[in-house]
């Protein structure tokens, strides 16, 4: 590699996207953090500072392979043919089988360019509505709740940094010392201030020890507890009725609705103490400032979307959305988890966070793409029913995957495994060969982070420009180029460029006057502001990093309450799967673990998937510290070591979903679905322990 000077971008990995530096300096890349970007202040965690190794990685694919038929190994190939493979098996497909019969499935750590190019590239080269992506197993219900509630879906609807001037901040299913640690510097400095902070976790995490009050429910009871704190907060008089009065509607049924959620009753359901309760509603109804914070622990459940509005409306009859430092926010979890989901790659939705069914927003898009509106397919399946049908008479028969592994991250894996292998044809892109990749027909190798230029939206809503800072190896091409190359081979390739500035410029023009307008977000503003925040309508607009101070984004300016109601998860414990349980992840592996499993300080520190277990079980199971164990779900099974601690709670089990073969934490997981966000239920599921002999 030849010497460079510093270039300023971005973390490969999580939301935050903390600012870095690269550089090459003797043939080595030197990667530092930035002192002055805004999430991180020079932070970063143990990913963040060992990401260069990605770069240099022994592993990475930098050939295109492909399998002459299934019973043969992949085999390297010329890019002209891998993608001729490609591009035959979609026309064959649509030919024999009609267009949905082809789809991509993609991933919320795709740059904003390449989410809004898979989103036009099914609808305008395959004539398919086959589309949908990970995020759909990570933000949907958060986006759905947000929607509902304020006609908007911004995770944060304030920086970052305001967490440090909130009096109370309320963390629910969220555990940012180890998923987020430089944030934590927020958190900090809120308390040096005297704040205080409240987590609702099943589990004693690193964020919950810190907390001043740790509330620990059973998994999937979070609605319960989000209504009984309403209660509560009614019956203490801590609710802002002004507020309800001139910038809510709804609150009338809510009030009635959470009248059956007496505390009592509640501690029942939940497990959590009535003085817990109480004190903890004290804590944010005296408060001058107080947020309500959730994440995937209390979002990714059948119940997802409710759980969410339940803390939402809690938020609003405090009157806290809107007022400085307060709100509700969500807090998302992958590198473009927020743009991600705003620029089409969904199944429901176009470009803005349009949805698709929505005539005015077809029309508006179609004329950007130089297509006619009745060309544009309409709303397609949403991830697992669109796995769960692979290969199945009137489901996808090719299908191309980016930014994904499939195999390890979707629920009910051995399921989803099986699909993938009836699949006709399965093309995937990535960088290193995932257990999804190797399952491909056809494996095209891509250019990673630092090799490309691309623009992501972080936890908070700030556009931000991830630089190129390094040459990539000679032999791959970026997904854009990929899916240009593919579109050319269809007959669509005047509808395409691979220039990310280009993509990006339309991008802009496709979002306007949609919620997630980008319209006067231009490239130089974000290299030069330290990122926009959305919507910024027009060139002149200063980006909106706050928002709700004067009206929510609905048609009456009014923010809305929706009466919900505590459900069980769709699986309980029984004589035969007696164990609840619930998965997350740990500090130093990131989602499926393509990447951070092939990083050597990350994968010595990590290096296998475990099984949390309270001691109680344990010694009912007669299982020590480091004993291998099986778990078992109605699904499959998984092989795990032992974790022997009393931070759980004795009726729950917890694994880490970062490993795939017998280790996979989503062998075990339920695909019941949210009504509303059609997310799966990873967070709840019923399963068996049993100690096993030594491995
Ligand atoms: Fe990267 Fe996230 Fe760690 Fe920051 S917190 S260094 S963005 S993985």
């Amino acid at each position: 590699m030849r010497g460079t000077s510093p270039t300023a971008t971005h973390c490969p990995y999580c939301a935050l996207q903390c600012g870095i530096t690269l550089a090459v300096q003797d043939g080595r890349v030197e990667l530092a953090a930035q002192q002055d970007w805004p999430t991180n202040r020079g932070g970063l965690c143990q990913k963040g500072w060992t990401a260069a190794e990605l770069l240099t990685s022994p592993e990475r694919l930098t050939t295109p392979l492909v399998r002459d038929s299934r019973d043969e190994p992949l085999r390297p190939a010329t890019w002209d043919e891998a993608l001729e493979r490609v591009a035959g098996a979609m026309e064959r497909s649509r030919a024999a089988y009609g267009p949905d019969s082809v789809g991509c499935f993609s991933g919320g750590g795709l740059t904003n360019e390449k989410a809004y190019q898979v989103g036009k590239f099914v609808r305008v080269a395959l004539g398919s509505s086959a589309v949908d992506y990970n995020g759909r197993f990570c933000m949907s219900s958060a986006a759905a709740a947000g929607t509902k509630a304020f006609g908007i879906d911004r995770g944060l609807p304030f920086p970052l940094s305001d967490v440090a001037g909130a009096d109370v901040v309320m963390l629910v299913g969220s555990n940012p010392a180890d998923t987020l640690p430089p944030a934590m510097r927020w958190f900090e400095a809120g308390r040096e201030r005297g704040a205080r902070h409240i987590v609702i976790d099943p589990r004693a995490t690193a964020t919950a020890r810190a907390a001043h009050l740790h509330l620990q429910p059973v998994p999937g009871s979070d609605l319960a507890l989000a209504n009984g704190l309403l209660h509560l907060a009614i019956r203490e008089g801590y609710i802002d009725e002004d507020y309800i009065g001139e910038r809510t509607n709804g609150f009338d049924v809510v009030r009635r609705a959470v009248r059956a959620y007496w505390p009592d009753r509640v501690e029942r359901m939940t497990g959590v103490a009535v003085q817990d309760m109480v004190a903890a509603v004290r804590m944010l109804g005296e408060a001058h400032s107080a947020m309500i914070l959730t994440a995937r622990g209390a979002e990714q459940h059948a119940h997802g979307t409710d759980t969410a509005l339940g803390f939402l409306n809690l938020a609003l009859a405090l009157g806290l959305p809107g007022r400085a430092f307060s709100g509700w926010g969500t807090i998302t979890g992958q590198g473009n988890g927020q743009g991600g989901r705003e620029h089409g790659q969904k199944a429901d939705q176009l470009p803005g966070a349009r949805r698709i069914d929505d005539p005015a927003a077809r029309a508006h898009v179609a004329a950007v793409w130089g297509v006619e509106a009745d060309e544009l397919p309409g709303p397609g399946l949403s991830a697992y029913e669109m796995l769960d049908r692979l290969g199945t008479p009137g489901g996808v028969r090719t299908l191309l995957v980016l930014a994904s592994n499939i195999a390890v991250s979707a629920p009910n894996r051995d399921r989803m495994v099986d699909r993938l292998g009836a699949l006709d044809f399965l093309a995937v892109c990535d960088m290193f060969l995932s257990e999804t990749a190797e399952r491909a027909d056809v494996v095209l190798p891509i250019t990673q982070w630092a090799e490309e230029e691309g623009t992501l939206t972080n936890l908070e809503g700030r556009v931000l420009l991830r630089r190129k800072a390094v040459e990539p190896p000679p032999g791959v091409r970026s997904d854009l180029e990929v899916l240009t190359e593919l579109a050319e081979r269809l007959g669509r390739g005047k509808y395409f460029s691979s220039d990310p500035a280009d993509v990006f410029d339309e991008l802009r023009r496709a979002s306007a006057g949609g919620t997630a307008d980008y319209a006067g977000i231009s490239r130089q503003r974000v290299a030069s502001e330290q990122g926009v925040f959305w919507p910024c309508p027009d060139d002149a607009h200063p980006g909106s990093p706050r928002l709700f101070a004067e009206r929510f984004p609905t048609p009456d300016g009014r923010a809305r309450f929706h009466a919900v109601h505590a459900q069980e998860p769709a699986e309980r414990p029984d004589a035969e799967f007696p164990l609840v349980l619930t998965t997350g992840r740990v500090l130093r592996q990131y989602q499926s673990g393509t990447q951070t499993r092939r990083v050597a300080a990350l994968a010595a520190a990590e290096p296998e998937a475990f099984v949390e277990v309270h001691p109680y079980v344990a010694a009912e199971a007669g299982v020590d510290e480091g004993d291998v164990v099986r778990l078992r779900s109605r699904r499959g099974e998984a092989v795990l070591r032992a974790r022997v601690t009393d931070s759980i709670r004795p009726d729950t089990v917890f694994v880490p979903f970062h490993w795939g073969g017998r280790a996979a934490a989503n062998a075990l997981t339920n695909p019941a679905l949210d009504p509303y966000s059609r997310m799966p239920e990873f967070k709840a599921c019923a399963v068996a322990l049993t100690r096993l002999d030594p491995l």
